[in-house]
């Protein structure tokens, strides 16, 4: 808590601290590095290197984690999904390289399930390609994935996230991609921990997979990680920066950057994961215990469950539901007071049955009593 209660930087401007449980998102500042990995960038800002020189030993240390025959820090999982689709339509070729996002005489299709659909996948078109989507409502079948790959198709995108009913399995994509000879691009950006997700994707067969560096791995959050084949791979070094004329110029990292997202996923592949799931579940069953017994109000621990879903649900949380009985404010109210207070306190927005979920990633030390406590103000307006 201590270094946690002052910071001239933000006090200066006149910006406000929030607790954050709602886990690892961008808008909300993604996640806290450790003090090794600010320490690794500030060391790294002292030096010039050669960045070429750089990102191939940082590929190295991506390449021995995951498995993948080669790696790249990116600026993070959606910049990610950017040099896949681009090295996947460019190949090794310098004068596609040059003309991207203009597609002429490319293979410019990524074919989608609707149910992968997600707001970063526009980081694909923004290479230049044009999404492909299959299926309608109800499960995707296997001959609607066949129909939508043709001539014109660079690759089949896998977007996994917690739950996507109803699309084809992860193998059963890669089977048949694979039997076409397209390749397939994964982002799983929000999917570590776990941390066997790091080679699991490559080793089911996907051709190249992308990661957010500051999310679950605790690296700066402007970095990702991507890895894959290694004539991919060098496709999307050509597509990046610090090359000038590339697509991938717009989504730079710097050498300090570099530094962290390395220094951050050694860490990451050593940490106790179970003791950082204990801590988890600790957390939340504070905030379940101090919202107990208030009239109309149901807060409880919803697990990860890993079992229940092939992609493996990555952290748990607590579900807070009001029943027929609640009279007080509405849940979207509950989420608007909890984020006006100083420290402004940010949880999930409630779900269309008003379920609002907090989320203890974010938590640091402390964070979960005084979230507790206002929430429990909010509901009992005591
Ligand atoms: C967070 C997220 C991204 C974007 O990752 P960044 O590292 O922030 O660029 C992309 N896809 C999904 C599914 C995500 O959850």
């Amino acid at each position: 808590m201590t270094e946690n209660s002052s910071n001239r930087f933000y006090e200066k401007l006149g910006v406000r601290r929030l607790i954050n449980g709602a886990s690892w998102r961008t808008v909300l500042g993604g996640s806290i590095m450790p003090p090794a990995v600010v320490q690794a960038m500030d060391e790294a800002s002292r030096w010039f290197v050669d960045l070429n020189e750089l990102n191939l030993k940082a590929g190295e240390v991506i390449a021995r984690v995951t498995g993948a025959e080669a790696g790249l820090v990116t600026a993070g999982s959606a910049a990610g999904m950017l040099l896949e689709a681009a090295a996947c339509m460019t190949g090794a070729d310098p004068a596609r390289v040059r003309r991207l996002p203009d597609t002429t005489g490319m293979k410019n299709e990524i074919v989608i399930q609707r149910q992968h659909r997600v707001t970063y996948d526009r980081s694909f078109v923004a290479a230049g390609a044009r999404l492909v989507e299959v299926g309608v409502n109800g499960p995707v079948q296997e001959w609607e994935l066949h129909d939508a790959i043709g001539d014109r198709t660079a690759a089949v995108a896998i977007i996994v996230a917690a739950s996507k009913a109803g699309a084809l399995p992860f193998s059963k994509v890669i089977e048949i991609a694979h039997s076409r000879d397209v390749p397939v691009i994964v982002d799983a950006a929000a999917m570590l921990p776990p941390v066997e997700n790091l080679t699991r994707f490559v080793s089911l067969g996907a051709d190249m997979v992308s990661f957010s560096g500051g999310k679950g791995v605790l690296g700066p959050q402007s970095t990702g990680i991507l890895c894959g084949r290694a004539d991919l791979m060098e496709a999307a070094y050509m597509n990046a920066a610090p090359n000038s004329d590339s697509i991938g110029r717009a989504a730079k990292v710097c050498k300090e950057e570099i530094a962290g997202l390395v220094t951050a996923l050694e860490m990451f592949v050593d940490a106790d994961h179970d003791a950082e799931m204990a801590g988890w579940r600790a957390k939340c069953g504070h905030v379940v215990s101090a919202l107990a017994g208030i009239p109309g109000v149901r807060a409880e621990l919803d697990d990860a469950e890993p079992e229940l879903d092939e992609y493996q649900r990555t952290s748990p949380g607590v579900r807070v539901s009001l029943d027929g009985a609640w009279t007080g404010p509405s849940p979207q109210e509950i989420v608007d007071s909890l984020a006006e207070g100083d420290p402004s306190i940010r949880v999930y927005e409630p779900d269309h049955r008003g379920v609002i979920t907090i989320s203890p990633v974010n938590l640091q030390d402390g964070d979960e009593e005084i979230l507790a406590s206002r929430f429990r103000r909010v509901l009992t307006a005591e």
